[in-house]
């Protein structure tokens, strides 16, 4: 095998793993509604079982540097799990069929193992190499490549890891590694399910891994809920646990699909596509829901650049509310009408971290204010609810604070989607 350096990958024609994948790779999840998940049915530790993976593998205990390691995986095993039974008696009851998490970081231990080990001159076996594959991080991301009709040949992963430029970060990658694993998995489930009606379950694993594209994403949603992160050596540890809450939340707020389906099942075509829809805001929601209330910023914990984007966009809530409002009347009169037209429209509203993020953030934010959690949580998996609420939260602050007034909903669209008899 040739060992390519990172720019001799970039140069080849890359299988689409090894290709930047869109920044809101991650929203492609968030219209799916699988079923409650009943494949992984794991015993819990209290609500949530925390998988610390098993390192003691032969390519680890070859390296006196990794058996060291070996070693502070077992006592993070140890103090991990009595963390997690100290954090379950002070945080609020979670109901244990409401949370399933696993946590793998087993691909990531083993190739940056491999690197290490290749770095410090040292010859690899297929042996070495079949814990790399075998590995579940390893099998999801080979999984979602070939059922996207993608090759995923193993001797480019090889060649990535063998690569001089990813020895010269082994260093930062292992700092990164050992910062993760203590990730509080856990305490990011109990946020997600914070802002979550009851009957709504969050059951996922989550997969640290080591690759080459340096993307997360969400896959398998109907069958095994993964949330695959890469090792980002720019991301702190709070970062990571607000990007594990923040898919939590969706992850969660697809399992309820079914009855806010029903909540809208009695509108008229045009009106139940457009309060489908209103189910984007779930971006907002997740935002929320990973900051842990309406009084934290919801970028608290992110870098300078990001908060002021953010903080950027907010300053034209009222145009995008009005944008958004715009596009819900198109779609409700038919002046948008192929699910082109329509999801071409919707999909400007992503962006980066564009409206339905912010407008659904300032939305769930000022209900809850005004009206508490619980009502700011109906209002999530009720279209008309949400906007009808938030007219009445808005219209409430707007009256203290004049000046700083909030746009409200047309009264137009609030009423096309009312339900007949409610
Ligand atoms: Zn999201």
């Amino acid at each position: 095998m040739d060992p390519m350096t990172e720019e001799d990958i970039e140069r080849r024609p890359p299988p689409p793993e090894l290709a930047n994948l869109p920044d809101n790779f991650w929203d492609g999840a968030r219209v799916v509604y699988p079923p409650g998940k009943s494949a992984l049915s794991i015993p819990a530790l209290q609500s949530v079982l925390l998988l610390v993976p098993t390192m003691m593998n032969s390519l680890l205990l070859r390296s006196l540097a990794l058996s060291a390691l070996a070693v502070t995986v077992a006592t993070a095993l140890t103090t991990g799990l009595t963390a997690e039974l100290a954090a379950a008696q002070s945080s609020p009851p979670v109901l244990a069929s409401q949370v399933q998490l696993r946590f793998d970081t087993t691909e990531a231990a083993v190739a940056l193992g491999i690197v290490e080990w290749h770095k410090d001159k040292n010859a690899l076996t297929d042996d070495d190499w079949r814990k790399l594959f075998k590995s579940d991080g390893y099998q999801r991301l080979r999984q979602r490549e070939i059922e996207a009709e993608h090759a995923f040949p193993d001797s480019v992963f090889q060649a990535f890891l063998l690569s001089d430029s990813l020895g010269k970060r082994a260093v930062a990658l292992r700092t990164t590694l050992e910062k993760y694993k203590r990730a509080d998995i856990r305490g990011a489930g109990a946020k997600a399910l914070a802002y979550l009606p009851e009957n709504a379950r969050v059951a996922a694993s989550v997969y640290l891994v080591l690759k080459p594209a340096p993307s997360s994403f969400v896959y398998d949603l109907q069958r095994d809920p993964s949330i695959v992160m890469y090792l980002d050596t720019k991301q702190t540890a709070a970062q990571f646990e607000n990007t594990i809450a923040h898919e939590l939340h969706h992850i969660g707020f697809s399992t309820i699909g079914t009855r806010a389906d029903s909540m809208v099942g009695s509108l008229s075509i045009n009106a139940r596509i457009a309060a489908d829809w209103t189910r984007a805001f779930g971006e907002g929601f997740a935002m929320l829901a990973a900051a842990g209330g309406p009084n934290v910023h919801p970028h608290a914990v992110s870098s300078a650049a990001d908060r002021a984007r953010w903080d950027r966009d907010l300053t034209h809530f009222n145009r995008d509310l009005k944008r958004i409002e715009e596009f819900f009347l198109g779609v409700i009169d038919g002046k948008l009408a192929s699910p082109d037209a329509i999801g071409g429209a919707a999909n400007e509203f992503y962006g980066v971290e564009g409206p339905w993020y912010t407008v659904g953030w300032k939305m769930a934010t000022t209900i809850e204010k005004k009206f508490g959690r619980k009502e700011v949580i109906e209002c999530m998996i009720d279209p008309h609810r949400l906007l009808e609420q938030y007219n009445a939260a808005a219209a409430a602050y707007n009256k203290a604070n004049p000046a700083a007034a909030l746009a409200l909903w047309s009264p137009v669209l609030v009423k096309a989607l009312k339900r007949p008899g409610t």
